[in-house]
């Protein structure tokens, strides 16, 4: 799939929509997510044109992948859900129900979360 440089996430990135920022560095932005499905819920996105996991594993460079992992640790410790556990994902094309076609990284805790979504 094409990358569409009108994306949401990329309207976000370029500061043409707002959103509740929790963090940012050279290779990623993290804010909370507008429809929270648990206490934290925040999403991870790279600051490259990527679609998805897929297109990010496989094209992005060594630095920016080992930015956006390390960034994703980073949130959890600074949204404080490192010490009771929290849960990443990350859905990539039609069956796994992306809505968003820019890669995000779900960052979810502060409760409980029950076993593995399907
Ligand atoms: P997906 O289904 O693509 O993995 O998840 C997309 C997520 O983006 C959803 O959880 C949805 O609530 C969130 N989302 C969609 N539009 C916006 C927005 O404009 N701002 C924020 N902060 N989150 C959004």
């Amino acid at each position: 799939m094409a990358y569409d440089p009108n994306n949401i996430f990329a309207r976000i990135l370029r500061g043409e929509i707002p959103c509740n920022r929790v963090h940012e560095t050279e290779h990623a932005l993290a804010f909370h997510d507008i429809h929270p499905q648990a206490p934290v819920h925040v999403l991870v996105i790279p600051k490259g044109a990527y679609v998805s996991w897929d297109d990010f594993s496989a094209h992005a460079s060594d630095a920016e992948i080992a930015g956006f992992v390390r960034a994703v640790g980073e949130v959890a410790r600074l949204v404080g859900v490192d010490a009771d556990g929290y849960r990443l994902l990350a859905n990539h094309g039609a069956n796994s129900h992306q809505d968003v076609p820019h890669l995000h990284v779900h960052v979810t805790g502060g409760r409980p979360l029950g076993p593995l979504l399907l």
